[in-house]
């Protein structure tokens, strides 16, 4: 006799598993089936935790090394790199470990193994089966690949298996200047590595603000990093413990050799919806291969609902969390709704780069008036008492009604600093609700308040 269920959920990543507890807390008795051999999906296992683990431990190297000696403080860094990974190692397994303990407190049921949808309510774990009265696919996403470049994850590699290297490589050439090319690009570049980033845009971070996304590659030049824009690669060649890449211009024309130790493959994720009996099921996916669902997380099929990376909009942990929670309640009767307006993004560099809400270029696009002020961290007390004092902050506000539509930061602890402008536009605030909000001196908070004066033309320190 199958056990049942109220909620069955395939894929215990950031949607998955957050979306179990929050269906346990509701009171509706949950299971979840995930076939990895620890829970928390790609996040935890081998995306956000272990590389920012890895970034870290190599900051701190980093800063040992160029800083430390500028603030009187004499000390030598050298790298044990075995060790830096076990470091890694550790993040990742009291993060999944917490998993374990969160599903046993909310009396959470774990299935071990692949599940396959075999029928409305049905769900299958090899031979066992589950009777549920709703399916959550939360199964998330899987590295995008390039044609003509075989991944075998020791020469080339993609994040995954950037995260697990055996040593420092002499050259590690990054293909794509997205998020993750240029954050894994980081640790390695501390560590020693000569870095060459190619794209085939003529910018780096696509989606992100030009202007930030400009400064934020001269900086990373000042530490060492080496662009090929508007570029793209062909083919990749290994002989003799190297890959000897073919790059030609993206809009064609003579290919240049460019020789790696490394490769690392970074041009995106796709939706995983692998042996999930999709089409059986009569789950419906789009073009891009998404699973296809309505404003509540339904798709084509009745009792059958999907989160996270394996539907639209933008692929991150707490985009995916937020879906958890918000189809938790409404599976509980409840009204539970993500504004997807307000998302924050952050690139765990240093500087960091963080974003919430509408570019410039998004607003200049849809015909909306705004007005812009920016700030300086060169003007912020706290950031020169730091010597951080690279990047800046900028406001956007709607010139009519002055709320604010976007905050953009590249800058020390920019991924802290941005959520009180995602309060605040959670809230409808706008740029003079910010700008008369007392802020704490020194802090480089006052960057962000800031910012919002000099909407109004009226920062006081620039
Ligand atoms: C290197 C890297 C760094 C990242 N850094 C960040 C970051 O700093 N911040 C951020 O917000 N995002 C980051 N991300 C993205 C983030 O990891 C994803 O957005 C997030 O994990 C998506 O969550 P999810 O629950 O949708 O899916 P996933 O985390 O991918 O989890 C899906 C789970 O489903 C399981 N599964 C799949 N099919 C089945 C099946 N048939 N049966 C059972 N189980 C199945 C998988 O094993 C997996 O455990 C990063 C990603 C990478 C690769």
């Amino acid at each position: 006799m199958a056990e049942q269920f109220d909620v069955t959920i395939i894929g215990t990543g950031p949607g998955g598993y957050v979306c179990a507890i929050r269906c346990a807390q509701l009171g509706l008795k949950v299971a979840v089936v995930e076939k990895r051999a620890s829970h928390g999906g790609t996040c935890l296992n081998i995306g956000c935790i272990p590389s920012k683990a890895l970034l870290h431990a190599s900051e701190l190297y980093a800063e040992t090394k160029h800083n430390f000696a500028k603030m009187g403080i004499v000390a030598e860094a050298r790298v044990d790199f075995a060790k830096l990974m076990g470091f890694k190692q550790e993040a990742i397994d009291g993060n999944t470990k917490g998993i374990d303990f969160l599903f046993k407190k909310n009396k959470v049921t774990v299935f071990r193994g692949a599940g396959r949808i075999v029928g409305r309510g049905k769900v299958l774990v090899g031979e066992q089966p589950i009777e549920t009265r709703n399916i959550v696919i939360a199964t998330g996403s899987d590295v995008a690949k390039l044609k003509g470049i075989d991944i075998d994850e020791e020469q080339i590699v993609s994040s995954t298996g950037a995260l697990a290297l055996k040593k420092v490589p002499g050259h590690l050439v990054v293909i794509g200047a997205g998020v993750i090319g240029l954050e894994l690009g980081s640790v390695y570049a501390r560590l020693g590595a000569k870095v060459t980033v190619i794209e085939y845009l003529d910018r780096i971070l696509p989606g992100m603000d030009l202007e930030v996304a400009k400064n934020f590659q001269r900086m990373l030049q000042k530490q060492g990093f080496s662009f090929k824009l508007a570029s793209k690669v062909t083919a990749a060649a290994k002989a003799e413990g190297k890959v000897a890449l073919a790059v030609e211009p993206a809009a064609g024309g003579a290919a240049e050799q460019v020789e790696a130790d490394t490769v690392l493959v970074a041009v995106g994720r796709v939706p995983y919806t692998d042996g999930l009996g999709l089409d059986e099921a009569g789950v419906k996916r789009d073009a891009k291969g998404r699973v296809e669902v309505d404003d509540h997380f339904r798709t084509s099929a009745a009792g059958i609902c999907a989160i996270g990376d394996v539907i639209r909009g933008p692929m991150l942990a707490h985009k995916a969390e937020d879906e958890g929670i918000a189809l938790a309640e409404i599976l509980a009767g409840q009204a539970g709704h993500v504004n997807y307006d307000v998302i924050p993004g952050v690139v765990y560099t240093a500087p960091e780069v963080a974003a919430v809400g509408k570019t410039e270029e998004e607003l200049r696009a849809a015909g909306v008036e705004y007005r812009a002020g920016k700030f300086p961290f060169l003007a912020n007390g706290r950031a020169k008492a730091n010597q951080t004092t690279d990047g800046f902050v900028k406001v956007l506000a709607d010139a009519r009604t002055d709320r604010v539509l976007g905050v953009h930061i590249v800058g020390p602890m920019a991924g802290e600093l941005i959520h009180e402008a995602a309060v605040l536009m959670e809230f409808g605030g706008s740029a003079e609700d910010l700008a008369r909000t007392c802020h704490a001196h020194p802090t480089l908070s006052e960057a962000v308040k800031e910012a919002a004066l000099a909407v109004a033309g009226r920062a006081i320190h620039s």
